[in-house]
């Protein structure tokens, strides 16, 4: 959704922060009804196709009465099923095959009857009983930031995961700077300046594990896909690390020199490298492991944190923005003997694939805020 020229200026923005903790018995045993009561309302709204939270409430909240827990609990594995079920009714618009939902993790979510004081989390766990956890350095430094409020709480086995929402004024952008995903790097800029994030170190954590899981040799596929989905964790989590790295930077800067983020549209990337579209196996494996969305992802939710407005531009206004001239519009020639360099042969200069294509970026983003400039500033003027 974009915000773009909306007289918009405070934005509610949502993250989350966690730490680990260690889980008592009546934890356990709370996690584990709230799961019970989870699937119970999914039977509820699947066997009554249901999926809207209103109507899911009125069917299944006497159902649940059998439950030993406090009530709004219940609402709020309630809200949970309803999710569940609105996301498997999305799905099955859009044609994707889905599995009859189910929840499996014993997990407790909820965003009532919780309080916070005195450095701990406090919630309910039995009738007349609490549990208190107590908060980590971290997490207490960042909910005690200006103008942060905890929503609610999310508890499994080992995590205690927070969600807080801020009410960020929006920055008042006075440029934009474009951000161009590639394989092996960021590339962030405008007419003024770009600079490169090397993420190369990313392709060589894929590679590692592609090597590592096509290496095993034990004959069990149970064994064989557990121990795999162990090092797809491993590099998930790596990966998200060099990435945080480079998006923070990103967005930190963008906030200073007040500018707007620019992306390209991103959308069926996927289906961009599958069998039978003419490509060697290696490049579809190395280009799939790309977690290009993992990089807008970041950036979006924390430009959303700090107030800053991102511009996500469609297919159509993206198209030649790596091969156009930023300078006179030229059509680019590549240049055999240079990896991703391009040559405009009227300005007779050799500029970067990666650069160009943050600078058009950066260029029709910009085209189009001053398009969508909120009239009412105009209006006023002329009165
Ligand atoms: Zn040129």
């Amino acid at each position: 959704m974009s915000r773009i020229g909306l007289p918009l200026f405070i934005v509610l923005a949502v993250k989350s922060v966690w730490q680990n903790y260690i889980s008592s018995s009546e934890v356990l045993g709370l996690l584990e009804l709230f799961r019970r009561m989870v699937n119970e309302s999914l039977r509820i709204g699947l066997a009554n196709d249901v999926s809207s939270l209103r109507r899911l409430s009125l069917l299944s909240y006497n159902e649940l009465a059998q439950h030993d827990s406090p009530s709004y609990y219940k609402l709020c594995a309630i809200s949970r099923a309803a999710g569940i079920l609105a996301a498997r009714k999305k799905s099955i618009r859009r044609g994707y095959a889905t599995k009859t939902p189910y929840s499996f993790r014993q997990q407790l979510v909820s965003c009532y009857g919780f309080k916070i004081r005195s450095g701990a989390l406090r919630f309910p766990v039995s009738r007349g009983k609490r549990f208190c956890i107590p908060l980590t350095k971290h997490v207490l430094e960042v909910i005690s930031q200006p103008g942060v409020e905890v929503r609610s709480f999310t508890l499994t086995q080992n995590r205690l995961s927070l969600c807080i929402a801020r009410d960020a004024p929006t920055v008042n952008r006075a440029s934009t700077v474009g951000v161009d995903r590639n394989l092996r790097n960021l590339t962030v800029g405008n007419d003024q300046e770009t600079s490169r994030y090397d993420l190369s170190k990313c392709v060589r954590i894929a590679n590692t594990t592609a090597r590592i899981v096509a290496s095993f040799t034990r004959d069990d596929d149970r064994i064989r896909t557990g121990i795999a989905s162990m090092y797809g964790k491993r590099r998930t989590s790596r990966v998200g690390h060099l990435l945080h790295t480079a998006t923070k930077t990103i967005v930190a800067l963008a906030v200073q020199r007040r500018e707007a983020i620019v992306l390209e549209n991103i959308e069926g990337i996927r289906s961009l490298y599958r069998k039978g579209n003419g490509q060697g196996r290696k490049y579809r494996g190395r280009m799939n492991s790309w977690s290009f969305g993992e990089a807008q992802r970041q950036i979006e939710y924390k430009a959303r944190w700090v107030g800053l407005s991102v511009i996500r531009l469609s297919r159509r206004e993206t198209r030649a923005t790596s091969i156009t001239c930023p300078r006179c519009g030229e059509r680019l020639q590549s240049d055999k003997r240079l990896t991703r360099k391009l040559w405009c042969g009227k300005c007779r200069v050799v500029m970067d694939r990666d650069m160009v294509a943050a600078v058009n970026l950066a260029r029709r983003g910009r085209v189009r805020f001053a398009r969508s400039r909120p009239p009412i500033i105009e209006a006023q003027g002329g009165a």
